[in-house]
């Protein structure tokens, strides 16, 4: 076999995914098959299925665009990565166009986002550039063997080529600094993940959710504020967190605020929470839109940043902190059969999954 692969497809949004089979071609030169250790399931996955976000690659498609796996098959420039346990980025840059070289590549056109532009991880194998992937590094070829001081897998590093490295991302152009304070909403896979990564860097993190579940789970990780949003006005929760800060004595300026929800609420909560000189990271995403006084951002002489994936250049730190425990992502993924994806996606769609689902290809072929 040469690039041929099984997986689930979308034909047409809202309908079941059909199982599906892709017959093999010859792989290009800077290009090899990875057989998938594990594919997590995205909010943006939602979109696709139930919401109507369009695909940029035309209908069927396999989604699943957070992928860990092995190199089976490469492509003549890409043999040296051949057996390699690797991370997939979930965009990954030409890297060679005016974008990429003048240090955007993530607006890059000839961007690949498997799942999206191509097929996707929810299969036995994906095609993919051979040029942004992440090695992993002690990788000895067992996907279940446990890797670093975290012992985690290669399946569970599935999700740091979204969940984790997106915020990230978002917290690297903000330039939090240890001493400042992060405030982190929608305590969910991202938001969970950005809540640890900015503690990890030595802030002071506020977590707020609507899940008193997700809040408990972000005070065990040490996150120093959670707030309950239900029901209460954004100038309440701000004057709490301000008070918090003075009484904490951490900055009640500079905030770095992600809103990872991706939700209206959340990003009309994080546009009321800017203070002076705040830094509005829009990591969660929604169709839904926000009336808000744009003026706000020019008043608190503040700015609010977009983050649309990650660059392929921060992936070996992110995964450095993952297999050192700097983030925790194994009590924070739950493993589950490929076969099962129906499942998967009406569990996440109606919020009954506590933790990220990773997909887990049963058949090894
Ligand atoms: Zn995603
Ligand atoms: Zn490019």
């Amino acid at each position: 076999m040469t690039g041929g692969l099984r997986g689930y497809e979308l034909v047409e949004v809202g309908a079941p995914l059909r199982p599906t089979e892709r017959d093999g071609g010859p792989l290009a030169e800077d290009e090899v098959l990875v057989e998938v250790a594990g594919c997590g399931l995205c909010h943006t996955d939602l979109g696709f299925l139930y919401d109507g976000v369009r695909t940029r690659h035309a209908l069927p498609l396999i989604l699943g665009h957070e992928i860990a796996g092995v190199v089976r098959e490469a492509g003549a420039a890409a043999t040296h990565l051949l057996g390699a346990g690797v991370v997939v980025p979930a965009v990954i840059p030409c890297g060679a166009c005016a974008d990429c070289r003048a240090g955007h590549p993530m607006i890059c056109k000839r961007q690949i986002m498997p799942g999206n532009d191509q097929d996707g991880g929810f299969a036995t194998h994906v095609r993919v550039p051979a040029h942004g992937l992440c090695v992993v590094p002690g990788f000895t070829g067992d996907p279940d063997a446990p890797l670093g001081a975290a012992g985690v897998s290669l399946r569970h590093l599935a999700v740091v080529a979204d969940a984790v490295s997106t915020p990230f991302q978002a917290i690297r152009r903000a330039g939090l600094r240890a001493g400042d304070v992060a405030v982190v909403i929608g305590l969910g896979g991202v938001g969970g993940y950005a809540a640890q990564i900015a503690r990890a860097l030595g802030a002071w993190v506020v977590g707020i959710d609507v899940s008193s579940a997700r809040l408990a789970e972000a005070a065990a990780l040490g996150v120093e504020l959670t707030v309950d949003a239900t029901g209460r006005a954004s100038r309440e929760l701000r004057k709490q967190v301000v008070e918090a800060c003075r009484a904490a004595g951490v900055p009640t300026t500079r905030w770095t605020i992600l809103e990872c929800s991706g939700t209206a609420a959340g990003q009309s909560l994080a546009f009321d929470l800017l203070v002076h000189g705040a830094t509005l990271c829009v990591v969660g995403f929604t169709l839904d839109r926000l009336e808000v006084r744009l003026s706000n951002l020019m008043a608190f002489d503040a700015r609010a940043l977009g983050n649309w994936g990650c660059d392929p250049a921060y992936y070996p730190e992110v995964v450095q902190m993952a297999l050192d425990g700097r983030i925790d992502i194994a009590s924070r993924v739950e493993l589950r059969p490929l076969a099962d994806i129906a499942t998967a996606f009406a569990d996440v769609h109606a919020h009954r999954a506590t933790r990220r689902i990773v997909l887990v290809p049963s058949v090894s072929a």
